[in-house]
């Protein structure tokens, strides 16, 4: 079923995740394991991210240059079948512009229809060390909005060549908002314009970066609404488990880790995964209570912190758990 009917049925707020394929060589044991912890929960879909294989260009002495993978991080495809056929939950891979040409894409889209996998979310990818000119023979997607395009043409029949099979896919396609604001983006209002643009071209719902302070959430829904985005907009979450998160998190995700948190942890780092417990339970809750369509939880490797935190949501907030 696809994520958007999920939330057009939903008659309380869907609580969803978030996980990443493990590193190549790890056991899928492990992966199925965490899936296993949160089936009581019963999300009503599972996303999986992806990634571009980290890289290197090599500089040659006759001033060519060559492209050297570091590491591959292989099983999104695979583990979004595994997640629907094993688990029952729809599955949501995340598709990259990143790294892929649009041939590449287009081969991903047309496996995950074959698997029946009804949904995707169309994302850009951060810079992976290879620049767009050393694909050969290939066109590639620059912008989210450039891959959004080409699942809404592929949902209409029209692929990037005239082939006998191109029958129209049936996609939800999702798309990622930041509350504050892109890292790349002049202003928020700008970003919202962009992302305005992608809702536009077929993002049926926004699920949105990790923030620890509600009001940049409640912020941005307000002005996503004035400018039109009408899709329900879904609050990323991820639980900070550890002192170093101070750090690592406005570092890698560009965001702003509120003083009361800050002062808190600065306090106390020993508890620091007690303290990103009870911090992400109050926001939660006050997120239940402003009326969001559901919580989505990045909980990547390990599901515990966040089903500690729905474990003290206070009962009277009507989530499907
Ligand atoms: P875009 O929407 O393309 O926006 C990127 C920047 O370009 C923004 O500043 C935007 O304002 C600007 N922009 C957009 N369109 C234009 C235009 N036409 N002209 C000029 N500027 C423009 N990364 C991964 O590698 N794998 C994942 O699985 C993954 N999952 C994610 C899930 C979520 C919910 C989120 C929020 C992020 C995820 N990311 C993932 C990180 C993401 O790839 C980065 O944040 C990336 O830098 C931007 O992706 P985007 O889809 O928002 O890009």
């Amino acid at each position: 079923m696809k994520v958007i009917e999920h939330y057009e049925k939903a008659t309380e707020p869907l609580i969803s995740f978030e996980i990443i394929p493990p590193k190549r060589g790890r056991s899928v044991k492990q992966i199925f394991d965490s899936i296993e912890k949160l089936m009581p929960v019963h999300p009503p879909f599972i996303d999986v991210t992806y990634h571009a294989a980290e890289s290197y260009i090599e500089e040659l002495p006759d001033g060519t240059v060559k492209r050297h993978i570091k590491r591959k991080r292989p099983g999104t495809i695979g583990l979004c079948a595994a997640i629907l056929h094993r688990f029952g939950v729809d599955p949501v891979p995340h598709l990259i512009c990143e790294g892929f040409t649009k041939e590449e894409s287009e081969d991903a889209l047309i496996e995950l229809n074959y698997l029946g996998i009804d949904n995707v979310l169309a994302i850009r990818g951060d810079d992976s060390g290879v620049s767009y000119n050393f694909r050969k023979n290939g066109t590639v997607n620059k912008f989210a909005i450039d891959l959004v395009k080409q699942i809404s043409n592929m949902n209409r029949g029209i692929y990037m060549e005239d082939i006998a099979n191109a029958d129209p896919t049936d996609f939800c396609i999702g798309v990622a908002g930041y509350p504050e604001k892109h890292f790349e983006a002049p202003n928020l209002d700008w970003d919202i314009q962009r992302l305005k643009e992608k809702v536009v071209a077929g993002g049926e719902y926004v699920v949105t970066q990790m923030f620890y302070d509600n009001s940049a959430y409640i912020r941005f829904v307000e002005k996503c609404r004035e400018a039109g985005i009408q899709v329900p907009i879904v609050p990323g979450i991820k639980v900070l488990t550890s002192h170093r998160h101070l750090t690592t998190l406005p570092k890698y995700f560009h965001l702003n880790i509120p003083d009361p948190l800050t002062d808190e942890l600065q306090a106390d780092p020993d508890n620091a995964k007690q303290i990103g417990i009870e911090w992400c339970a109050k926001q939660c809750t006050e997120l239940l209570e402003y009326g969001v369509p559901g919580i989505h939880f990045y909980v990547m490797g390990d599901p515990q912190p966040a089903l500690d935190v729905i474990a003290k949501i206070p009962t009277g907030h009507n989530i499907r758990v």
